[in-house]
Protein backbone atom coordinates (compact mmCIF):
# COMPACT_ATOMS: atom_id res chain seq x y z
CA UNK A 1 0.00 0.00 0.00
CA UNK A 2 1.59 3.79 -1.07
CA UNK A 3 1.89 5.73 2.07
CA UNK A 4 -0.66 8.48 2.99
CA UNK A 5 0.44 12.24 1.35
CA UNK A 6 1.25 14.70 4.49
CA UNK A 7 -0.64 17.96 4.32
CA UNK A 8 -1.23 20.44 6.35
CA UNK A 9 -4.16 22.84 7.37
CA UNK A 10 -3.70 26.94 7.40
CA UNK A 11 -6.52 28.33 9.21
CA UNK A 12 -7.54 24.79 11.19
CA UNK A 13 -9.21 26.20 13.59
CA UNK A 14 -11.92 28.42 11.26
CA UNK A 15 -15.23 26.84 9.84
CA UNK A 16 -13.75 25.30 6.76
CA UNK A 17 -10.45 24.11 9.11
CA UNK A 18 -12.93 21.98 11.25
CA UNK A 19 -14.42 20.82 8.14
CA UNK A 20 -11.24 19.73 6.59
CA UNK A 21 -9.94 18.00 9.73
CA UNK A 22 -12.95 16.13 9.82
CA UNK A 23 -13.00 14.90 6.12
CA UNK A 24 -9.52 14.32 6.16
CA UNK A 25 -10.14 11.78 9.23
CA UNK A 26 -12.13 9.97 6.85
CA UNK A 27 -9.47 9.62 3.79
CA UNK A 28 -6.57 6.65 4.34
CA UNK A 29 -4.97 8.25 1.46
CA UNK A 30 -4.08 11.74 3.59
CA UNK A 31 -2.56 12.08 6.92
CA UNK A 32 -3.16 15.81 8.21
CA UNK A 33 0.68 16.49 9.68
CA UNK A 34 0.05 20.20 10.67
CA UNK A 35 -2.99 22.00 11.80
CA UNK A 36 -1.81 25.86 11.62
CA UNK A 37 -3.37 28.37 14.18
CA UNK A 38 -2.73 32.41 14.50
CA UNK A 39 0.25 33.39 17.07
CA UNK A 40 -2.59 34.18 19.53
CA UNK A 41 -4.45 30.94 20.15
CA UNK A 42 -5.33 29.78 23.47
CA UNK A 43 -6.84 26.61 22.48
CA UNK A 44 -5.90 22.99 22.49
CA UNK A 45 -2.45 21.79 21.08
CA UNK A 46 -4.03 18.92 19.12
CA UNK A 47 -7.33 19.56 16.53
CA UNK A 48 -9.80 17.40 15.04
CA UNK A 49 -10.77 13.74 15.80
CA UNK A 50 -7.06 12.54 14.31
CA UNK A 51 -5.92 15.01 17.13
CA UNK A 52 -3.50 16.36 15.03
CA UNK A 53 -0.81 18.75 16.25
CA UNK A 54 -1.43 22.41 16.64
CA UNK A 55 0.98 25.49 14.94
CA UNK A 56 0.93 28.73 15.35
CA UNK A 57 3.15 30.17 12.58
CA UNK A 58 3.72 29.19 8.94
CA UNK A 59 7.49 28.84 9.05
CA UNK A 60 7.30 26.60 11.64
CA UNK A 61 5.46 23.98 9.03
CA UNK A 62 8.53 23.12 7.92
CA UNK A 63 9.04 21.36 11.13
CA UNK A 64 6.21 18.92 9.82
CA UNK A 65 7.36 18.03 6.34
CA UNK A 66 3.93 18.68 4.51
CA UNK A 67 3.92 17.66 0.89
CA UNK A 68 0.79 19.64 0.24
CA UNK A 69 -0.53 23.14 2.14
CA UNK A 70 -4.28 23.72 2.39
CA UNK A 71 -4.90 27.35 3.07
CA UNK A 72 -8.73 28.91 4.24
CA UNK A 73 -7.98 31.54 6.00
CA UNK A 74 -7.67 35.41 4.64
CA UNK A 75 -5.77 37.50 1.91
CA UNK A 76 -2.74 38.18 3.80
CA UNK A 77 -2.44 35.09 5.57
CA UNK A 78 -3.01 33.27 2.19
CA UNK A 79 -0.09 35.70 0.10
CA UNK A 80 2.13 34.63 3.14
CA UNK A 81 1.54 30.68 2.60
CA UNK A 82 1.89 31.03 -1.03
CA UNK A 83 5.05 32.35 -0.87
CA UNK A 84 6.02 29.41 2.02
CA UNK A 85 5.22 26.88 -0.80
CA UNK A 86 6.98 28.69 -3.35
CA UNK A 87 10.18 29.07 -1.40
CA UNK A 88 10.03 25.26 0.22
CA UNK A 89 8.85 24.06 -3.25
CA UNK A 90 5.63 22.18 -1.12
CA UNK A 91 2.43 21.76 -3.22
CA UNK A 92 -0.76 24.90 -2.38
CA UNK A 93 -4.28 24.65 -2.53
CA UNK A 94 -5.80 27.78 -1.68
CA UNK A 95 -9.95 28.13 -1.19
CA UNK A 96 -9.61 32.09 0.32
CA UNK A 97 -11.41 34.52 -1.28
CA UNK A 98 -11.51 38.48 -1.38
CA UNK A 99 -8.14 38.91 -2.67
CA UNK A 100 -7.44 41.28 -5.25
CA UNK A 101 -5.84 41.57 -8.41
CA UNK A 102 -2.09 42.25 -6.98
CA UNK A 103 -2.84 39.22 -4.01
CA UNK A 104 -3.76 36.99 -7.61
CA UNK A 105 -0.60 38.29 -9.70
CA UNK A 106 1.34 37.09 -6.17
CA UNK A 107 -0.04 33.79 -6.16
CA UNK A 108 0.29 33.04 -10.03
CA UNK A 109 4.22 34.37 -9.67
CA UNK A 110 4.46 31.93 -6.70
CA UNK A 111 3.29 28.75 -8.78
CA UNK A 112 5.63 29.33 -10.97
CA UNK A 113 7.84 27.17 -8.12
CA UNK A 114 5.23 25.41 -6.88
CA UNK A 115 1.68 23.88 -8.31
CA UNK A 116 -1.12 25.65 -6.45
CA UNK A 117 -4.90 25.11 -7.48
CA UNK A 118 -7.14 28.22 -6.46
CA UNK A 119 -10.46 28.21 -6.40
CA UNK A 120 -13.25 30.47 -5.42
CA UNK A 121 -15.31 27.66 -4.74
CA UNK A 122 -14.41 23.84 -3.89
CA UNK A 123 -17.84 21.92 -5.19
CA UNK A 124 -18.03 19.80 -8.04
CA UNK A 125 -21.83 21.35 -8.46
CA UNK A 126 -20.66 24.87 -8.40
CA UNK A 127 -17.59 24.10 -11.23
CA UNK A 128 -20.35 22.78 -13.61
CA UNK A 129 -22.09 25.55 -12.98
CA UNK A 130 -19.86 27.49 -14.39
CA UNK A 131 -19.20 25.22 -17.27
CA UNK A 132 -23.42 26.20 -17.68
CA UNK A 133 -22.95 29.59 -17.41
CA UNK A 134 -20.49 30.03 -19.99
CA UNK A 135 -22.80 28.13 -22.35
CA UNK A 136 -25.46 29.57 -21.86
CA UNK A 137 -24.46 33.08 -22.22
CA UNK A 138 -22.72 31.95 -25.11
CA UNK A 139 -26.48 30.51 -26.78
CA UNK A 140 -28.42 33.32 -25.38
CA UNK A 141 -25.78 36.03 -27.02
CA UNK A 142 -27.73 39.43 -26.74
CA UNK A 143 -30.61 37.84 -25.96
CA UNK A 144 -30.40 37.51 -22.42
CA UNK A 145 -29.59 39.88 -19.56
CA UNK A 146 -27.66 38.26 -17.06
CA UNK A 147 -27.99 38.70 -12.84
CA UNK A 148 -26.25 37.12 -10.59
CA UNK A 149 -27.40 36.32 -6.77
CA UNK A 150 -25.59 34.72 -4.21
CA UNK A 151 -26.98 34.27 -0.61
CA UNK A 152 -24.18 33.62 2.36
CA UNK A 153 -24.23 33.16 6.28
CA UNK A 154 -23.55 36.61 8.59
CA UNK A 155 -19.77 36.00 9.40
CA UNK A 156 -18.71 36.19 5.47
CA UNK A 157 -17.20 39.06 4.98
CA UNK A 158 -16.47 39.75 1.52
CA UNK A 159 -18.83 40.68 -1.11
CA UNK A 160 -19.99 39.60 -3.64
CA UNK A 161 -18.74 36.40 -3.15
CA UNK A 162 -15.48 34.66 -4.66
CA UNK A 163 -18.31 32.42 -6.40
CA UNK A 164 -20.30 34.99 -7.92
CA UNK A 165 -17.25 36.69 -9.56
CA UNK A 166 -16.23 33.90 -10.57
CA UNK A 167 -19.45 33.02 -12.41
CA UNK A 168 -19.44 36.67 -13.56
CA UNK A 169 -15.88 36.14 -15.42
CA UNK A 170 -17.93 33.18 -16.87
CA UNK A 171 -20.08 35.46 -18.78
CA UNK A 172 -17.34 37.37 -19.27
CA UNK A 173 -15.59 35.49 -21.25
CA UNK A 174 -18.12 33.63 -23.11
CA UNK A 175 -18.78 37.51 -24.26
CA UNK A 176 -15.34 38.19 -25.29
CA UNK A 177 -14.85 40.99 -22.51
CA UNK A 178 -13.55 41.76 -19.34
CA UNK A 179 -16.08 41.13 -16.04
CA UNK A 180 -14.66 44.80 -14.74
CA UNK A 181 -15.97 46.36 -17.64
CA UNK A 182 -19.84 45.07 -17.33
CA UNK A 183 -20.33 44.45 -13.63
CA UNK A 184 -23.03 46.34 -12.01
CA UNK A 185 -22.38 45.98 -8.25
CA UNK A 186 -25.00 48.64 -6.54
CA UNK A 187 -28.36 49.93 -7.97
CA UNK A 188 -29.97 52.46 -5.96
CA UNK A 189 -32.38 55.76 -6.07
CA UNK A 190 -32.67 56.84 -9.83
CA UNK A 191 -30.69 53.81 -10.97
CA UNK A 192 -31.93 54.57 -14.65
CA UNK A 193 -33.37 52.09 -17.59
CA UNK A 194 -31.09 49.12 -17.56
CA UNK A 195 -28.09 48.89 -19.69
CA UNK A 196 -28.45 45.26 -21.62
CA UNK A 197 -24.70 44.59 -21.46
CA UNK A 198 -24.31 44.93 -18.15
CA UNK A 199 -24.25 41.91 -15.31
CA UNK A 200 -26.15 42.58 -11.90
CA UNK A 201 -24.84 41.45 -8.97
CA UNK A 202 -27.13 41.00 -5.83
CA UNK A 203 -26.29 39.78 -2.05
CA UNK A 204 -27.48 38.43 0.73
CA UNK A 205 -26.37 37.94 3.99
CA UNK A 206 -28.04 36.23 7.36
CA UNK A 207 -28.25 33.05 9.50
CA UNK A 208 -26.09 30.16 8.60
CA UNK A 209 -26.76 29.86 4.88
CA UNK A 210 -24.02 27.57 3.76
CA UNK A 211 -24.31 29.14 -0.21
CA UNK A 212 -26.09 29.42 -2.51
CA UNK A 213 -25.62 30.65 -6.15
CA UNK A 214 -27.97 31.50 -9.31
CA UNK A 215 -27.69 32.93 -12.87
CA UNK A 216 -30.78 34.37 -14.31
CA UNK A 217 -30.28 34.45 -18.54
CA UNK A 218 -33.57 37.21 -18.88
CA UNK A 219 -34.48 36.93 -22.33
CA UNK A 220 -38.05 38.28 -23.62
CA UNK A 221 -40.67 35.57 -23.52
CA UNK A 222 -38.29 33.35 -21.30
CA UNK A 223 -36.07 33.18 -18.56
CA UNK A 224 -33.38 30.28 -17.37
CA UNK A 225 -32.01 29.99 -13.85
CA UNK A 226 -29.36 27.98 -13.12
CA UNK A 227 -28.84 27.59 -9.20
CA UNK A 228 -26.63 26.01 -6.65
CA UNK A 229 -27.78 25.23 -3.32
CA UNK A 230 -24.40 24.17 -0.42
CA UNK A 231 -26.03 22.46 2.24
CA UNK A 232 -23.04 21.08 3.90
CA UNK A 233 -19.41 22.70 4.30
CA UNK A 234 -18.13 19.38 3.74
CA UNK A 235 -18.11 20.00 0.00
CA UNK A 236 -15.80 21.79 0.00
CA UNK A 237 -13.72 20.40 2.32
CA UNK A 238 -14.19 17.03 0.35
CA UNK A 239 -13.12 19.05 -2.75
CA UNK A 240 -9.95 20.52 -1.59
CA UNK A 241 -8.88 17.20 0.04
CA UNK A 242 -9.39 15.83 -3.78
CA UNK A 243 -6.88 19.00 -5.51
CA UNK A 244 -4.54 18.39 -2.42
CA UNK A 245 -4.34 14.53 -3.51
CA UNK A 246 -3.99 16.27 -7.63
CA UNK A 247 -1.60 18.84 -7.03
CA UNK A 248 0.64 16.48 -4.68
CA UNK A 249 1.92 15.04 -7.70
CA UNK A 250 1.04 18.10 -10.11
CA UNK A 251 4.46 20.59 -12.15
CA UNK A 252 4.43 23.81 -10.81
CA UNK A 253 1.56 25.81 -12.14
CA UNK A 254 -1.32 27.59 -11.65
CA UNK A 255 -4.90 25.31 -11.61
CA UNK A 256 -8.18 25.85 -10.90
CA UNK A 257 -10.40 23.54 -9.99
CA UNK A 258 -11.95 22.21 -13.22
CA UNK A 259 -8.15 20.82 -14.12
CA UNK A 260 -8.44 19.09 -11.47
CA UNK A 261 -11.84 17.52 -11.86
CA UNK A 262 -10.70 17.14 -15.45
CA UNK A 263 -8.15 14.20 -14.68
CA UNK A 264 -4.90 13.02 -12.85
CA UNK A 265 -2.24 16.07 -13.16
CA UNK A 266 0.75 15.91 -15.28
CA UNK A 267 3.39 13.81 -12.44
CA UNK A 268 6.18 16.69 -11.94
CA UNK A 269 9.78 15.67 -13.76
CA UNK A 270 11.85 13.26 -11.34
CA UNK A 271 14.68 15.35 -11.26
CA UNK A 272 12.34 18.05 -9.82
P1 LIG B 1 -13.15 31.46 9.37
O1 LIG B 1 -13.06 32.89 9.77
O2 LIG B 1 -14.10 30.57 10.10
O3 LIG B 1 -11.69 30.78 9.40
C1 LIG B 1 -10.51 31.37 8.98
C2 LIG B 1 -9.45 30.98 9.98
O4 LIG B 1 -8.17 31.38 9.49
C3 LIG B 1 -9.61 31.64 11.36
O5 LIG B 1 -9.60 30.64 12.36
C4 LIG B 1 -8.39 32.55 11.46
O6 LIG B 1 -7.90 32.68 12.80
C5 LIG B 1 -7.39 31.77 10.61
N1 LIG B 1 -6.23 32.55 10.19
C6 LIG B 1 -6.17 33.83 9.72
N2 LIG B 1 -4.87 34.17 9.50
C7 LIG B 1 -4.13 33.08 9.82
C8 LIG B 1 -2.71 32.82 9.81
N3 LIG B 1 -1.83 33.74 9.43
N4 LIG B 1 -2.28 31.60 10.21
C9 LIG B 1 -3.17 30.66 10.62
N5 LIG B 1 -4.51 30.85 10.65
C10 LIG B 1 -4.97 32.05 10.26
O7 LIG B 1 -13.52 31.50 7.82
P2 LIG B 1 -14.01 30.29 6.88
O8 LIG B 1 -15.49 30.33 6.74
O9 LIG B 1 -13.35 29.02 7.30
O10 LIG B 1 -13.45 30.79 5.47
C11 LIG B 1 -12.06 31.01 5.25
C12 LIG B 1 -11.87 31.49 3.81
O11 LIG B 1 -12.27 30.46 2.91
C13 LIG B 1 -12.71 32.72 3.42
O12 LIG B 1 -11.96 33.50 2.52
C14 LIG B 1 -13.92 32.09 2.72
O13 LIG B 1 -14.57 32.97 1.84
C15 LIG B 1 -13.25 30.96 2.00
N6 LIG B 1 -14.13 29.85 1.61
C16 LIG B 1 -13.85 29.29 0.40
C17 LIG B 1 -14.55 28.18 -0.03
C18 LIG B 1 -14.15 27.53 -1.34
O14 LIG B 1 -14.74 26.51 -1.73
N7 LIG B 1 -13.13 28.08 -2.01
C19 LIG B 1 -15.58 27.64 0.76
C20 LIG B 1 -15.84 28.24 2.01
C21 LIG B 1 -15.10 29.34 2.42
Amino acid sequence: MTEPTPIAIVGAAGRMGTSLLEEAARRPDLRVVAAVVTPEWTGPDHLGPDQVPVFRSIPDLDEAAPRVVIDFTSPAAAIQVARFCAGTHRALVSGTTGLDDADLQELRRCAASAPTVWASNFSVGVNLLEALVEQATAAFGPEAEVEIFEAHHRHKVDAPSGTALTLGHAVARARGTSLESIARFTRQGHAGPRDPAEVGFQVLRGGDIVGEHSVWFCAHGERLELSHRATDRGIFARGALRAARWAASASPGFYSMRDVLSGPSTPAPASS
